[in-house]
């Protein structure tokens, strides 16, 4: 073998390696959220994770839904929409990035990459990227109000950022009375 031959033999082993090891993200929109997941097993543990109630449950009948990611979508824009109800705040131009992982070590791992700190959150809302990180595997309906909630009072005080605890309990009342 030419010692060329064998060089592009080694640099395309290696480029295989790396479109394997590279796994692309999807994005899909609605009205106020891009979903963004990297694998279709996270959708759907997703979508049989977050459980509405049944009169959250009754809107989705009037949408327009095939595919599981669809019916992510429908969900997760009737709960924003509640949320905003429920805080009675309804900003303009919301939209936000909600990014699935599968699980509180996905979290984690994003965490540390951007603020450099170990925290076992199971979900939070980045207020710089206007994005909300969710492990699958623990999602509940009120985990993501809960996020929603920090989401809908960021975009509402465009000026004045609430205090900490404020925010926090804006995001709790949220989460409270999602399933009212
Ligand atoms: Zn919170």
């Amino acid at each position: 073998m030419s010692r060329y031959l064998f060089f592009v033999l080694f640099v395309l082993s290696w480029l295989l390696v790396l479109v394997a090891g590279n796994v692309q993200a999807q994005e899909q929109k609605s009205r106020y959220v891009t979903l963004v997941y990297t694998e279709m097993k996270d959708v759907q543990e997703f979508n049989s994770n977050l459980q509405l109630n049944r009169t959250l449950e009754s809107a989705i009948h009037q949408k327009n839904v095939i595919t599981a990611a669809d019916e992510v979508l429908a969900k997760v824009d009737i709960i924003i929409e509640k949320v905003q109800v429920v805080l009675d705040m309804f900003p303009n131009n919301y939209h936000i990035q909600l990014v699935l992982l599968p699980d509180s070590s996905g979290v984690a791992l994003i965490y540390k990459q951007k603020y450099g700190k170990n925290v076992n959150h199971i979900a939070y809302y980045s207020l710089s990227e206007k994005t909300i990180y969710i492990s699958v595997a623990d999602t509940r309906l009120r985990v993501l109000a809960h996020e929603v909630g920090h989401s809908v009072v960021d975009y509402y005080f465009q000026q004045v950022r609430p205090p900490y605890n404020i925010h926090e309990l804006m995001a709790q009342f949220a989460e409270q009375h999602v399933t009212d």
